[in-house]
């Protein structure tokens, strides 16, 4: 098959670690019998740099005229960088947001997955880790908190704060769609979270999630409230397969999920829209203190791809033969510097790799 992949390399670390990326996704190309065509996109710092904004519209349309775009990371140093003495609208991070509004990118995915190799970072006791943990949280990315209306305004002598969670049945219902079919191609199980007992917009959504249910037999399901899940989360993450929630429970959740996983620089994510279109890149930023010594970890990147395979391409061979090299690579001991073990005793027991010879090592075991 034939695809075309916008690529979005932006700043800092980012085109280190997308150039591993890509290198990952040819030998996949030449493995498998696919042809992928790419088409570079600027945004972000070197945006503003050749063209004066992070996003053009003509990147927008190249955009929309992708099957897929992979991003490595934009911005830079937030206290030095002279692209943040611009306007707020005008600075890197303001393209990422347009672009996830001019795509329409409702549904963030962030897999939470510990690795054997790499249980000494994971802050959880060993009983509670047991064979490590593999979850997805779905989380919705366009609406509620986050979108609805807010003022500050005084009120009888009062300064008086106002923020608007509002949902509609329809912005619920794709979201929960999406949640139950990645569940489809992971355990089956789908754990919704909400406010249940205080929110109507929970009580809106719990309803939904219970009539999309009935399409998916095969999927078991169950509903948590929002401070259980997250003491669930450190008590017992194997229970989770798919977490599926709104905006801001899943801005607090998935990055509690993601620190019991330990480094940065393992986890990938996707910004799904209602068609097969994704955007996928690491959960990290632009790295600039690391960027250019060639010394960043490239495996969200690699994973990011691999989330593209199965979620926009539907090739989940492709995808799981990703997957597979990266635990591989980490089983015969190499580790990027981010993922070392801290103890002295234990550096001698792996190899340290730089940003390449990682995708290199990647690229030997598909
Ligand atoms: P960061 O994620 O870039 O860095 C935090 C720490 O993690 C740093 O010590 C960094 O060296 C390390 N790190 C991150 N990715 C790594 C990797 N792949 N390998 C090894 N180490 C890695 O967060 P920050 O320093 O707060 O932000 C830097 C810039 O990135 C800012 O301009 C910020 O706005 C931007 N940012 C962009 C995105 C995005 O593009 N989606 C996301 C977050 C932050």
């Amino acid at each position: 098959m034939s695809y075309k992949i916008g690529v979005i390399r932006g700043d800092g670390i980012g085109p280190e670690i997308v150039t591993e990326a890509v290198k990952v996704l040819d030998a996949i190309a030449e493995k498998y019998g696919h042809t992928f065509n790419y088409e570079e996109i600027l945004m972000g710092g070197c945006s503003i740099d050749a063209t004066g904004v992070p996003l053009t519209e003509e990147a927008i349309a190249q955009a929309k005229s992708s099957d897929a775009v992979l991003m490595g990371s934009i911005g830079g140093n937030t206290a030095t960088s002279p692209w943040y003495k611009l306007a707020p609208e005008l600075r890197p991070e303001a393209g990422l947001l347009k672009i996830r509004k001019a795509l329409n990118l409702f549904a963030n995915l962030r897999p939470a997955y510990l690795y054997e190799e790499l249980k000494a970072a994971c802050p959880l006791r060993d009983d509670i880790i047991g064979d490590g943990f593999d979850m997805m949280i779905m989380r919705e990315l366009t609406g509620g908190l986050y979108f609805g209306e807010r003022s500050t305004k005084e009120v009888d002598g009062v300064m008086t704060a106002c923020d608007t969670l509002t949902y509609n049945e329809d912005e619920i219902r794709r979201i929960a769609k999406r949640g139950f079919d990645i569940a489809m191609k992971r355990r089956k199980k789908v754990t919704s979270v909400d406010k249940a007992n205080v929110l109507d917009s929970s009580r809106l959504w719990r309803k939904v999630v219970e009539e999309v249910a009935k399409d998916y037999p095969e999927v078991t399901y169950e509903h948590m409230l929002v401070d259980n899940a997250a003491m669930q989360l450190v008590k017992d993450p194997k229970q989770f397969d798919v977490i599926l929630t709104e905006n801001m429970f899943g801005d607090i959740l998935s990055d509690e999920a993601s620190m019991v996983t330990g480094s940065i620089g393992m986890l990938s994510s996707a910004s799904l829209n209602e068609t097969k279109f994704g955007l996928y890149e690491p959960s990290g930023g632009s790295a600039p203190d690391i960027a250019g010594k060639g010394i960043a970890n490239p495996i969200a990147t690699i994973l990011s791809a691999a989330m593209m395979l199965r979620y926009s391409f539907d090739l989940d061979a492709e995808a799981d033969a990703i997957e597979n090299a990266v635990k591989q690579v980490l089983k015969d001991g190499y580790r990027t510097i981010d993922i070392m073990p801290q103890e002295d005793d234990k550096k001698g027991q792996v190899t340290q790799v730089g940003t390449v010879q990682m995708g290199d090592l990647i690229v030997e075991r598909l």
